[in-house]
């Protein structure tokens, strides 16, 4: 676990009492992650000593324009790696899936007109997971498409 995860997921604990295992064991090695939480243990305590807080009415609209303006991004990015994985075992399995014995139990089930509903159910499978992929990574397909531009130019 890197530093920006460990504070990330340190931040995330609503109760401060429950610390993720991953979290503590990070900060035991690393003194950076240390002192910083640290730091914020102290002030979360500070402002439970200051508790109940008044807040005034019409904060939920400066709270949301704060937050639309902020450049958080709560989205977690899938490597590619973990894409690529996926993408092929719904190939491989779209390939060897005629040679199983499950489907050759529901060939003798359902007929032998169940091969090209099944295909094509794999195939609308692979669409969409490959549409998931391209809608996912929209940027860097473009900043690709950029690249691949410029070297033809040259
Ligand atoms: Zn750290």
């Amino acid at each position: 676990m890197n530093c920006d995860k460990a504070m990330r997921r340190y931040l995330e604990t609503d109760n401060r009492a429950y610390v993720a295992l991953a979290v503590k064991f990070h900060a035991l090695r690393c003194a950076r992650c240390r002192a910083e939480i640290a730091r914020l243990d102290r002030e979360f305590r500070a402002l439970l000593r200051q508790a109940p807080f008044d807040a005034p009415p019409d904060l939920a609209d400066a709270v949301m324009h704060a937050a639309r303006r902020s450049r958080i991004e709560n989205a977690t990015n899938v490597g590619t790696g973990k894409w690529v994985a996926v993408g092929g075992a719904i190939l491989s399995s779209i390939v060897l899936v005629p040679f199983s014995d499950s489907l050759i139990w529901l060939k003798d089930h359902f007929g032998g007109h169940f091969e090209v509903p099944f295909s094509i159910m794999l195939g609308v499978a692979i669409s969409v997971y490959a549409a998931l992929y391209i809608g996912t990574h929209l940027e860097q397909i473009k900043a690709l498409q950029d690249a691949i531009t410029r070297k033809l130019r040259i």
